[in-house]
């Protein structure tokens, strides 16, 4: 059979490196240690083993400019010259201090990574600003669509002027090709870099300044082209989301004018995390010479057919068939079948395989997972396996040799091993979940419980507590590495969590709070600690995914049903509340949460899932309230990032979220009390499913707002009890009693005083012991003053 020219694409890949040598360099850089070109150094060779990899796997069309010192959305603003008065430009090469300054601000932050890698979002685990106190803050961060990578938010203005203040994609591309390797330059598209853009004027849309930045986008094309360029991948995953009428118009109007910007040069539109749904005909009516597709089967089914009736005659299309944000091997056979159709109309000249996205938001090279057993391993696939997989269907597609026959039914064995697998399934699992009852998700009328809990709480008005951690010190973390490398035993480990877990509760009786926490030392990370405790969860060593700059996470994989074999918190509970008069919360982390941050199985529903995670989380709740716990906090930080990209997909996903969540939290009697947190200033859409959650205390929130957020309860009328964070826990600033009376007076007028908790923004981990002493004792002050004017 001739060789064929089937394109076989990435979209993009991780850039932290197998073993994060990004992270490490560019920490260095910032503590002083390496200067700036050395950091170019490490990142040139990153870009460059990255290359030759992927050529070594296969891919054809090799991205470059996917690659970033921080984050690609950045990269773009400072490619067009958006780069706010504050840090000091004045046109001219951007010097990499300034885009430095635009990630993470000057001063107020440690150049090290004060939270390691535990954190699965920015500062603590919530999304969110970074830490800033002084200098010149950071650009806001925000979650890049529904995944756990976060983006630096543009910022522009009206009358924005932008220029070319960077060439990073011509260099890139430059530096492959010096390589000897051709590759496909990837640029985040302009419709999709200014709906993502804000601006402090109030009312402006930034939209409004495509016409002004057409041109920068058309100089560089003709850049690329000039150097060499064939294909330009133009990322506009803006086209899987709800868009307006103005939003349409600036997309055909956008790739009308780049299209013909540098004759020769091919676009490639690349639409990523979901279906095209009702933006298919402005999709296919772009006149590029190809379009990507998320054709991945959970979220961008069914599209198929309608886009091949509706292609363009000369258009080329990109089938992103693996699933870029999942971990798990595909089944090879099955998808040649799914995209069988694509194959019989337009032939393998006019199709590329790709990738669902970006396989940035997977982790490298599951073969590094030596401490998983060989089925186990053989049921994953990081981005080099994905890799594979596509060169695989290519040559399926081409050659149709017994060696790729035999590729092809390893696959499909390892699929078929995984779903009837007795590792993951567990009858038990399945029995209970048919046994759910309405009843297990309800409980008596909140007032009815109100009054009981009062009963059994005695607490005052405005009573006082915190989110759950304390700091994690140096030596708390020396100890868990310890223990981890068998350097302290089990014994005098859990000595030493004795005594971090004793001195804190000792230390919150003194400053006088009114419901204590244990200070969750024992903890390594929210979801990890959980995950490793239930069954049905599985640990990487080197699955690490960006989350944001530096910050990379190891998400948990669900791989099987979960179950709880035995108690989790239950001890470090019953050791803290022995110690003390006063009520200690018991602390768990949400089914949501749990679900959000972890891969997820794809061989169930994902509602499925998170039930079963709430099955497990009963049984600890219920346990936890048997050993005496009066008050026990669910927190759910990842409620609302689970939100669907499509509003119209909402309603179901929160109706099976918050069932989930009253499921893990109904199981106890009327007179225990359910606390839940969450971190995020944003509640309005979601407020009725807040409200739904009948938690019996929420603690959002709020400081950083100045109480702004407490306008979405009061509309709601929000009829349980809440605490507004008053003290932001993302600053190392301690804030003065004032401060927080103030906080709180502004949250009375919203809210009734005796509906009012006094408590932090959110746990305090990632503070140190000389912050968060002063602070908490501030606060103790600032509700006793409230107490004293009530
Ligand atoms: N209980 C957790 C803590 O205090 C909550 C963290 C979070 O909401 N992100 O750290
Ligand atoms: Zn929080």
């Amino acid at each position: 059979m001739p060789m064929s020219n089937l394109a076989i694409a990435t979209l993009g890949v991780p850039r932290i490196g197998l073993r994060r040598e990004l992270k490490s360099a560019l920490e260095s850089h910032w503590a002083g240690r390496t200067d700036a070109a050395e950091l170019l150094a490490t990142a040139a060779r990153l870009r460059a083993e990255s290359w030759r990899r992927q050529q070594a796997l296969g891919i054809t069309h090799i991205p470059s400019n996917d690659f970033s010192l921080y984050d690609h959305v950045l990269d773009l603003s400072v490619m067009v010259g958006a780069i706010p008065a504050v840090y000091g430009w004045h046109g001219g090469p951007v010097p990499l201090s300034t885009y430095f300054a635009m990630a993470r601000g000057t001063q107020g932050r440690p150049a090290g990574d004060p939270a390691g890698d535990h954190g699965t979002g920015p500062g603590c685990d919530c999304g969110g600003d970074h830490a800033v106190t002084d200098g010149v803050p950071a650009q806001e961060m925000t979650k890049w669509f529904d995944t756990n990578y976060h983006f630096m938010v543009p910022e522009v203005e009206p009358g924005q002027r932008f220029q070319l203040a960077g060439t990073k994609p011509v260099d890139e591309f430059l530096e492959a090709r010096a390589l000897g390797i051709h590759t496909r330059p990837v640029l985040l598209g302009p419709v999709t870099w200014l709906l993502l853009a804000k601006s402090r004027q109030p009312g402006f849309r930034p939209l409004t300044l495509l016409e002004d930045l057409l041109p920068v986008y058309a100089e560089v094309l003709r850049r690329l082209r000039a150097a060499g360029a064939d294909w330009v991948q133009m990322d506009e995953p803006c086209l899987v989301l709800d868009l307006d009428g103005a939003a349409r118009t600036a997309l055909r109007r956008a790739y009308a004018v780049l299209a013909s910007a540098a004759p020769g040069l091919k676009l490639l539109v690349a639409s990523y995390f979901g279906p095209l749904g009702d933006n298919l005909d402005t999709a296919l009516s772009l006149p590029v010479a190809g379009l990507h597709l998320d054709l991945d089967l959970v979220r961008g089914a069914g599209q198929l057919d309608a886009v091949l009736a509706g292609l363009r005659p000369d258009a080329c299309l990109s089938l992103g068939v693996i699933d870029g944000r999942n971990v798990w091997r595909a089944d090879l056979p099955a998808l040649l079948d799914r995209i069988a159709p694509a194959v019989r109309r337009l032939g393998t000249e006019r199709l590329m395989l790709a990738p669902s996205c970006s396989l940035l938001h997977v982790p490298m090279d599951s073969d590094a997972e030596v401490q998983l057993d060989p089925e186990l391993r053989s049921w994953l696939a990081f981005a080099a396996q994905k890799m594979t997989e596509l060169a695989v269907l290519g040559r399926a597609l081409t050659e149709g040799s017994d060696a790729v026959a035999a590729d092809l039914a390893a696959a499909a064995k390892a699929v078929h091993g995984r779903r009837t697998s007795p590792r993951i399934h567990n009858p038990a699992v399945a029995a209970r979940l048919e046994a759910v009852t309405a009843d297990m998700a309800r409980r008596i009328p909140y007032a009815e419980r109100r009054w009981l809990q009062a009963q059994r709480l005695h607490l005052p008005v405005f009573p006082t507590t915190s989110i759950g951690s304390f700091p994690q010190t140096d030596a708390v973390r020396k100890a868990r590495a310890d223990h981890a490398k068998g350097r302290l035993s089990a014994v005098e480990y859990e000595t030493f969590l004795r005594q971090e877990t004793g001195a804190a509760i000792r230390w919150q009786e003194e400053i006088g709070i009114d419901v204590l926490v244990h200070g969750e030392f024992e903890r390594n990370d929210m979801v990890q600690y959980f995950g490793e405790q239930l069954e049905g969860y599985v640990f990487t060593r080197h699955g690490w995914v960006q989350s944001y700059g530096s910050r990379c996470v190891r998400p948990p994989i669900i791989v099987g049903d979960v179950s709880r074999p035995r108690p989790m918190t239950v001890g470090w509970a019953g050791y803290a509340q022995s110690l003390t008069e006063r009520p200690v919360k018991g602390m768990l982390t949400g089914p949501v949460t749990m679900l959000h941050w972890s891969f997820v199985r794809d061989d169930l529903p994902r509602a499925t899932v998170c039930r079963q995670i709430a099955l497990a989380l009963r049984d600890e709740v219920t346990d936890l309230e048997a050993a005496g716990i009066a008050i026990i906090q669910i927190d759910e930080p990842a409620l609302r990032e689970g939100l669907p990209l499509r509003r119209a997909d909402g309603p179901a996903y929160l109706n099976w979220a918050v069932e989930s969540f009253r499921l893990a939290a109904c199981g106890v009697g009327p007179a225990t009390q359910i606390h839940t947190h969450m971190c995020y200033s944003e509640f309005n859409d979601i407020i009725a499913a807040i409200g739904a959650l009948d938690a019996d205390v929420i603690s959002i929130e709020t400081s950083r707002s100045k109480m702004e957020l407490l306008d979405a309860f009061a509309d709601y009328r929000y009829p349980n009890e809440i605490g507004p964070g008053v003290y932001d826990i993302h600053s190392p600033r301690v804030p003065t009693v004032a401060e927080m009376v103030d906080l709180l007076v502004r949250a009375g007028k919203n809210l009734s005083p005796d509906q009012i908790w006094v408590n932090p923004d959110c746990g305090l981990k990632t503070r140190r012991w000389e912050e968060v002493r002063p602070a908490l004792a501030n606060m103790v002050s600032a509700a006793r003053t409230l107490r004293s004017q009530a």
